[in-house]
């Protein structure tokens, strides 16, 4: 196996620290927006960011290069510099009207959602409808040549903060559960919509309850045709799953832990000097190391123009069972601290953990639930009968 990069990406790799010496300087807190905001529209124009997307939209549009790509996102973390802005907006929508959207779409809403100007949020979970997405009950009908929603949405990740929301809703009532749903994009300030926070144990107020009652929309802010919305929902998820998945984002959070058990103390010694520590890490460094390397295979397989499979969906499971494993020992070594709910805002110490600890039993179930994900690898990567009843 060939674990270099080569001279050509070495080569590349000098270009992109050069370029993060030049530009990037670590923002100040008021100035932190307006300097991430100016310094992507920097790297965009290099082509370091939004790599995939058209330059008429917003983006650098560069040759897919998974290795370019990852060497990028190698040296962007080790700066600590602003890579593409997150959010629902960007990894999910706009590569979905990208595949699927009108034109028209594209130029309305793509280069402003790179740009952080438009937030959106995603309208699917239902009170009744989680991991069964099709189950999904809000209505959408056209009167007088306008959309009219009425439903309920819940788990709606920064509704209170965005200005639309993508959704799944029931359009066709009559049609086959699948073949019911469409896809529709809801402006967020009107009155037809309410959005209510829920309050998370860890004192953060993230997620929402999101009334729809009567609200409207256009007959064309529709992606893809009526009645084909979950088939445009299957786009957004896998980007979703990828989202999730990424095996840098698990080192990085390894390297803090270790740094943690390196900090903390056990029996009055530092916890790393503890065998039981010791062996908990090396058992967790395992599986991130293979994690690791299967995301190498998946790049290797994407090289060759190969599909990769279900890698995608064992990256997302493999990487939040390793951030709960990770969340575990955490808990173990930060002890009574972890008691501290909501978590005392702006420490630097073992405090900082209790908010990630909380969160890596979200990750879990967000974009999938893991048992979900577990059910789609064994049907469709190992072979074994279908399950009846959940959709993934
Ligand atoms: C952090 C976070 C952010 C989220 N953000 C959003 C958002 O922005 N927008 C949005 O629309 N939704 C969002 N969600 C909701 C998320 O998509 C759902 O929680 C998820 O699909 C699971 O649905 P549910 O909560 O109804 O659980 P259920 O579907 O009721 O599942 C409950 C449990 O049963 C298990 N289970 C269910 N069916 C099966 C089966 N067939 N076989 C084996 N086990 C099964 C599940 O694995 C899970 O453990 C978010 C969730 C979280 C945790």
């Amino acid at each position: 196996m060939e674990l270099e990069y080569g001279p050509e990406y070495e080569l590349f790799r000098s270009e992109v620290r050069q370029f993060l010496v030049e530009n990037w300087t670590k923002p100040v807190a008021d100035g932190a927006i307006v300097e991430a905001a100016s310094f992507r529209r920097q790297a965009t124009a290099k082509g370091y960011l939004y790599r995939g997307v058209p330059q008429r939209y917003g983006g650098s549009e560069q040759p897919a290069d998974p290795l370019k790509a990852r060497v990028i996102r190698e040296e962007f973390t080790r700066a600590r510099a602003p890579r593409e802005i997150e959010g629902p907006g960007v990894s999910m929508l706009v590569p979905t009207l990208l595949a699927v959207g009108e034109d028209w779409q594209k130029d309305r809403f793509v280069a402003k959602t790179l740009a952080g100007e438009y937030a959106w949020c995603q309208g699917y979970s239902e009170p009744h409808a989680g991991s069964d997405l099709a189950a999904l009950r809000t209505r959408g009908e056209i009167v007088d040549g306008t959309w009219r929603i009425s439903g309920q949405k819940v788990w709606t990740t920064l509704a209170h903060r965005a200005q639309f929301m993508f959704a799944l809703v029931r359009t066709e009532p009559d049609a086959p559960k699948h073949l019911g749903i469409s896809y529709l994009l809801i402006d967020m300030n009107q009155p037809g919509v309410t959005v209510r926070p829920l309050r998370q144990m860890s004192g953060g107020r993230e997620f929402n309850e999101v009334f729809l009652d009567d609200a409207r929309t256009p007959a064309d802010w529709i992606v893809g045709a009526r009645g084909a919305g979950w088939q445009v929902s299957r786009t957004t998820l896998r980007h979703e799953r990828d989202l999730v998945g990424g095996a840098g984002a698990t080192e990085d959070a390894f390297r803090k832990l270790v740094e943690l058990a390196r900090d903390a103390r056990c029996d009055g010694r530092p916890a790393l000097e503890s065998e039981d520590v010791r062996q908990a890490l090396a058992r967790i460094e395992g599986y991130v190391l293979a994690q690791r390397f299967t995301s190498y295979r998946q790049m290797s397989l994407e090289l060759a123009g190969q599909d990769a499979g279900l890698s995608g969906l064992l990256n997302k499971l493999n990487g939040t069972e390793i951030g709960h494993s990770m969340a575990n020992l955490a808990q173990e070594l930060i002890g009574s601290y972890g008691l501290l709910t909501p978590a005392p805002k702006g420490e630097r110490g073992p405090e900082k953990w209790i908010g990630q600890i909380m969160g890596s039993l979200g990750v879990a179930i967000a974009g999938g639930a893991s048992n979900i994900q577990r059910n789609i690898i064994a049907e469709r990567g190992l072979g074994l009968p279908r399950e009846g009843g959940a959709q993934s």
